[in-house]
C-alpha cells in the first residue's frame, strides 16, 4: 500500500464523435469508388466502482486511418459503434476528423508507471479446479485443512495481476494479488499467527495474521470474518468469507491478498499462492485418505 505522491481522481469522459474517412479507388469502369468508414466510440471512466473491473477500448477506422487509443480502468460504460458504407462517385477524397475529449483530473497511468508495470515478469493465471476435484470425496475438505496453506477453499481464479494499477482511493499499484472465488467461500489463514480485524477504508472488512517472526498476511474485502483480533489461528483455519467489501463493492468478490515478509515492504504474492496450491494438491491424494481411514474408525467405534 504505496501509493503515489500525487492524488489524483474524477472522471475522464472521452468522446471519440466522428471519424471519417473516404478512400477513393479507380473501378474497373473507370468511375471512382469512395469507401467510407465511421466509426463512433464512448467511453466513460468513474472512480468509484470496484476493484479489479478494467477495460481497454481502441477505436481504428481504417488502414492508414486515424487510430484513436483510450485505456481506461474502472469503465462504467462503454459503448462503440461502426459503420461502413461505400459508394461509387466521381468526387475526389474527403477526409473530415472531429475529436472531442473531456477531461476533469483523473488518475493518469504515466510512461514511467506503465513501463515498470510492462517489466515485471508475469507467470500464468491459475485456479484451484485439479485441488477441488482431487478434494471432491471430502465434502469439508476446505475447513478441514484440504486446502493447505492456500488462501481459499474452494474454486477460485487468480492471475498476476502485482502492480496493476488501480484507482483506489487514488491512483496506485497493486500489491497483492485477487483471488477471485463465489461469495461466502471460506478464507483460510495461509500461515500460523495472531489475528486482527479490521473493518472501513479500501480494503473493507479484512483479517490481518501476523506470524511470530512479523511477517503479515493481508486478506481483504471479506464479506464476513469468523475471527476475533487477538485469537490465535494455524495454517488452514477459516478466518473469515469471500466477499466485495471495501473498494470492491458491486465488483465480482475476491480476496485481495498482500504479504508483508517481516514486517517489511509488501511481496508479490501470486508465487507463494501458487506454490501453497501445488503443495495441497500434492497433499490431496494423502488428505483423502487420512479422510477415509477416519470414516472408518468412526464406523467400528
Ligand atoms: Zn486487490
Amino acid at each position: 500500500m504505496s501509493p503515489p505522491s500525487r492524488p489524483l481522481a474524477g472522471v475522464v469522459l472521452t468522446v471519440v464523435a466522428l471519424l471519417t474517412l473516404a478512400v477513393p479507388a479507380l473501378a474497373e469502369d473507370g468511375t471512382t469508388t469512395t469507401s467510407s468508414t465511421t466509426t463512433s466510440s464512448t467511453t466513460t471512466t468513474r472512480p468509484d466502482s470496484g476493484d479489479g473491473s478494467e477495460t481497454t477500448t481502441t477505436s481504428t477506422t481504417a488502414p492508414g486511418a486515424e487510430s484513436t487509443t483510450t485505456t481506461t480502468r474502472r469503465a462504467t460504460s462503454t459503448t462503440s459503434s461502426t459503420s461502413t458504407t461505400s459508394t461509387s462517385t466521381t468526387t475526389p477524397t474527403t477526409t473530415s476528423t472531429s475529436t472531442t475529449t473531456t477531461t476533469v483530473p483523473d488518475a493518469v497511468v504515466t510512461p514511467e508507471m506503465q513501463a515498470r508495470i510492462d517489466a515485471y515478469p508475469r507467470t500464468p493465471a491459475r485456479s484451484t479446479d485439479a485441488l477441488v476435484a482431487a478434494l471432491e470425496l471430502v465434502p469439508d475438505a476446505a475447513t478441514t485443512g484440504g486446502f493447505g496453506r492456500f488462501p481459499v477453499g474452494g474454486r477460485a481464479t487468480w492471475s498476476h495481476d502485482w502492480l496493476f494499477p488501480r484507482h483506489e482511493p487514488e491512483l496506485h499499484f497493486h500489491e497483492g494479488t485477487d483471488v477471485f472465488a463465489a461469495r461466502g467461500t471460506p478464507v483460510l489463514s495461509p500461515t500460523a499467527g495472531t489475528v486482527r480485524v479490521s473493518n472501513g477504508g479500501s480494503g473493507g472488512l479484512a483479517v490481518t495474521v501476523t506470524q511470530t517472526d512479523g511477517t503479515s498476511w493481508y486478506l481483504a474485502h471479506l464479506d464476513a470474518a469468523t475471527v476475533r483480533t487477538g485469537d490465535v489461528v494455524g495454517p488452514g483455519a477459516v478466518v473469515g468469507t469471500v466477499g466485495d467489501s471495501g473498494n470492491a463493492r458491486g465488483g465480482s468478490p475476491h480476496v485481495h491478498v498482500e504479504v508483508w515478509p517481516f514486517g517489511g515492504a509488501p511481496l508479490d504474492p501470486k508465487p507463494l499462492l501458487d506454490a501453497y496450491a501445488d503443495e495441497a494438491l500434492r497433499g490431496a491424494p494423502a488428505f483423502v485418505a487420512g479422510h477415509r481411514l477416519a470414516l472408518l474408525r468412526a464406523g467400528a467405534a
